[in-house]
């Protein structure tokens, strides 16, 4: 895999230059991540506790570490120290699990909420309902220590081009929708976490902020 040649194309092709590519490097070797930190990346995204525990020390100070899958409460302490971003927040037990782990340490920590769009059945991800039962409950003012960026979410796997379109524009709405709400200062919502290899230029149409590319620069995971 020629990494560098990989990573020049993908930034030809973007339609935001302003979009944040965040190189999803779960599952690759180490020199993968070193290759691309020397071609300027420095956001990187995992999906286990396990394996960015390895990776991160091994990986410079200025390394910013996306925690982009499941994650599970009782590994939040784990990653709290250094994380620079968790996107995939989707029940508000994880989410006051985070705080509680910030509060430990005294760090404030950036998260996104992960919103079920797809079509697919997932267990992840709030939906619209459940996302305002949680920004009513008088529990949710009392975060202190953890900002919420923004949104993030994963579009149905499918070649249909206009349903991954409508999936995003959805996510987008409410993004916007929830910008007019009158919500506690902790809520920043600044970043729409959507885009993959597959459909990054759809979701930077529909107002991506950042994107989450991982086979289209390190190939295909085995
Ligand atoms: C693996 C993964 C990606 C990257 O997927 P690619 O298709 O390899 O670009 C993006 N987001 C999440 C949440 C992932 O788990």
């Amino acid at each position: 895999m020629d990494i560098k040649a990989n990573l020049e194309a993908i930034k030809k092709t973007f339609i935001n230059p302003n979009c944040l590519l965040v190189a999803v490097s779960k599952t690759k070797p180490l020199s993968d991540l070193k290759e691309a930190y020397k071609c300027g990346i420095r956001d990187f995204g995992e999906n286990k506790v396990q394996e960015i525990q390895v990776k991160q020390p091994e990986m410079p100070d200025d390394t910013k570490w996306h925690m982009i899958g499941h994650l599970q409460s009782n590994k939040v302490k784990y990653i709290a120290p250094f994380v620079h971003l968790i996107h995939g927040v989707d029940s508000f037990k994880l989410l006051k699990e985070i705080n509680k782990q910030g509060k430990k340490i005294d760090r404030v920590i950036p998260v996104l909420l992960q919103i079920h769009i797809a079509e697919e059945e997932s267990k992840f991800g709030f939906d619209a309902q459940e996302l305002k039962e949680m920004i009513q409950d008088s529990s949710f003012t009392y975060l202190s220590h953890v900002t919420i960026k923004g949104l993030m979410g994963m579009a149905t796997f499918t070649e249909d081009e206009d349903q991954i379109r409508k999936e995003f524009r959805s996510l987008k709405g409410l993004f916007e929708e929830l910008k007019n709400e009158s919500l506690p200062p902790f809520v920043q919502l600044e970043e729409l976490s959507m885009g993959m290899s597959g459909d990054y230029l759809i979701a930077q149409e529909e107002g991506s902020t950042m994107v989450r590319i991982g086979s289209a620069i390190f190939g295909t995971r085995g």
